[in-house]
């Protein structure tokens, strides 16, 4: 390791994460020497460990840029640049090339095959350390003070080793933590301010606190906010405070900043009936008139794919016996069960816990960065990567592959940048 300002290190990556492993790899990869992570914690890539359950959704099976840009609520088509030169494909060739092989499931979510995140992390490690770059842990970056003409001098809080530095070449990877805001910050660059991203609904009150363990697929959930209007549909979980599952969580991603603009208050309404039509729920209650007569309705669902304990709670929110036979159900009866199928209305008063997934929306403004090379337009020498950037995914692996594509943009044009300050004239 260089001694303190003797040799400034070519390039100092702070943050141990996803992103910035995956760009201090590329740059080391693409030639660069001297390349020194720092991580804050005794432990680098802790969120890859704990993502997915412990499987680590590393990306997801969707090929095509123009597609994958529309799973990112804050990103979106500023995306599509960088995408087209690594997305998908080219992740799963990476890691392909670094040991890792990853197994698509049903719905696109791609894991390693072990169905470990370990396999991910040792994955990185191991091309980390092929790769010659320096890792530090236990050592976080507090002051950047950017040099004349280039370069930077570094502060950092460390049990052990040097705790000033300087570097060329600068790149933050700190994820969703303050520090890289504030050192960003004062750097010169805007920053949009946090909010989280990939919650669960807090119903208040929850009329549907005893439908708990509940899964239902498709539900179509609409969010109304005071001039805004969210919608998403897939699997809805039911939970002890309100609504979780994949739908839930793409909602609230979407809606992430108008919702804390509200302080989390908003009316949504809940399309139980599986993308059935009004006249499709009219005809198919006919049929049940005719054909179940003499059925209870408490005995016999619409269709067999609706919760028993949901259509028990929306007879008993129409406030129709379930004792009562399906002749006996009268049109107005019918009619505010057809309502409460389609167009249940709740009352959102606030978050839940975090859905499995969690991001934090918002970071450092995408105008103020290349995003061909995620270098900063305000300062020679600084870059970015992942988490830190006002990028954020919905969850099935979206936000991983954004650490990968930018984490490599990033390295290789750190390395490339490199090559035209000639070997030894790095001051
Ligand atoms: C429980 C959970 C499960 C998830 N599962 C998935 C999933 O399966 N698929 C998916 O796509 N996404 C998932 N995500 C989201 C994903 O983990 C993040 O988008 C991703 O980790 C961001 O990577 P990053 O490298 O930008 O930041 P991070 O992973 O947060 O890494 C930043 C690193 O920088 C370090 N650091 C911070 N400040 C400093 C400093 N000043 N100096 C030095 N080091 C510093 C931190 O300790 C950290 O190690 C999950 C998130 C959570 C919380």
């Amino acid at each position: 390791m260089p001694p303190a300002f003797a040799t400034p290190w070519p390039l100092v990556v702070a943050g141990g994460g996803a992103a910035g492993f995956m760009a201090a790899i590329s740059a080391a990869e693409a030639g660069l020497k001297g390349v020194l992570l720092l991580e804050a914690t005794p432990t680098p890539l802790a969120k890859v460990l704990i993502s997915g359950g412990g499987r680590c959704n590393v990306t997801h099976a969707c090929w095509d840029p123009r597609a994958l840009v529309g799973h990112y609520p804050r990103g979106g088509r500023a995306l599509l640049g960088p995408f087209s030169r690594f997305a998908t494909a080219e992740a799963v060739e990476w890691f392909k090339a670094h040991g890792l092989e990853l197994v698509e499931e049903a719905d696109g979510r791609l894991f390693p095959r072990s169905n470990r995140s370990s396999a991910v992390v040792a994955s990185l490690r191991e091309a980390a350390q092929a790769a010659g770059v320096t890792l530090r842990t236990g050592a976080a970056l507090q002051t950047a003070e950017a040099l004349q003409p280039e370069g930077f001098e570094l502060s950092l809080r460390a049990s052990e080793g040097p705790t000033e530095l300087r570097c060329c070449q600068l790149l933050l990877a700190t994820g969703g933590h303050p520090s890289g805001r504030q050192i960003a910050a004062r750097l010169g660059h805007t920053l949009v301010p946090p909010v989280p991203s990939l919650f669960t609904l807090a119903l208040k009150p929850n009329p549907l606190q005893e439908l708990a363990g509940v899964v239902m697929d498709p539900v179509r959930l609409q969010l109304e906010l005071p001039g805004a209007r969210f919608q998403q549909q897939g699997p809805v979980l039911v939970t002890h405070w309100g609504l979780s599952g994949p739908a839930t969580l793409r909602l609230t991603a979407f809606a992430a900043r108008a919702l804390k603009e509200q302080g989390y208050r908003a009316q949504l309404r809940v399309d139980w009936s599986g993308g059935r039509s009004q006249q499709d729920l009219e005809v198919a209650f006919e049929g049940l008139r005719r054909d179940q007569a003499r059925r209870q309705l408490s005995s016999w669902r619409p269709w067999p794919e609706l919760s028993r304990r949901l259509w028990l709670h929306l007879l008993a929110v129409c406030g129709i016996e379930g004792t009562g036979r399906w002749a006996e159900l009268r049109r107005p009866q019918q009619k505010a069960l057809i309502d409460a199928l389609r167009a249940s209305r709740y009352a959102v008063g606030g978050r839940g816990p975090f859905g499995e997934e969690f991001v934090t929306a918002g970071g450092v403004s995408l105008g103020e960065v290349n995003l061909a090379t995620m270098a900063s337009r305000k300062l020679t020498g600084l870059y970015f990567a992942g988490e830190l950037l006002d990028v954020d995914g919905i969850t099935g692996g979206f936000n991983f592959q954004h650490c990968w594509s930018s984490g490599w943009l990033a390295g290789r044009a750190l390395a490339a940048s490199a090559d035209l300050v000639e070997d030894g004239e790095h001051r």
